[in-house]
């Protein structure tokens, strides 16, 4: 399956920041799963910080994490804000976004987000439960999101492409 890998396009000041110790977890199991959470239970509340890396696997931070810092650097598959609820006899995922203002990944992302919960023995949500749509606006080259259906630069009102532009993207995978 191939995928788009998406660079970091957040500013460089926060790149800067990462460092390894603030890397995400990777979570590869159900059992890698529950200890994130009993190490993390916010999670439960307030939400987590995702990515899914270059091979395919999601990781994991507390919520307040930098998305850059979670990927350790790398160009990310997927990126957005995850939750988690404690159902028996496994968590579910309840919320997950596409929520990263560090690599505004477009909503097709999604299968890669769906292949990297199914490999953590989670079960997907039928799609995003909120989508952002991030665009580049050509015009004043600030990124933006489309609001209510609106292609609209909230910076300076110029009209936005209907198709994800936010930067340059490769294919990645087999
Ligand atoms: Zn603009």
């Amino acid at each position: 399956m191939r995928f788009l890998a998406y660079p970091y396009v957040g500013p460089e000041e926060i790149r800067r920041r990462s460092s390894d110790a603030l890397a995400g977890t990777p979570v590869s199991s159900l059992r890698d799963v529950r200890d994130w959470l009993a190490a993390n239970p916010d999670a439960l509340v307030e939400g987590a910080t995702y990515v899914v890396d270059l091979r395919g696997s999601l990781r994991l931070a507390p919520r307040r994490s930098e998305h850059v810092a979670c990927a350790s650097g790398e160009e990310v598959l997927a990126a957005g804000e995850i939750r988690f609820r404690d159902d028996s006899p496994q968590p579910s995922v309840v919320e997950v976004t596409n929520l990263s203002t560090g690599y505004c990944p477009d909503v097709t992302c999604w299968a890669a987000v769906e292949g990297a919960l199914n490999r953590a023995g989670l079960r997907p949500p039928s799609g995003f439960t909120t989508k952002m749509l991030f665009r580049r606006c050509t015009a004043c080259g600030q990124v933006t999101l489309v609001k209510d259906g609106w292609f609209v630069c909230v910076f300076c009102d110029a009209d936005l492409s209907s198709s994800w532009n936010v930067g340059a993207r490769r294919e990645v995978g087999d």
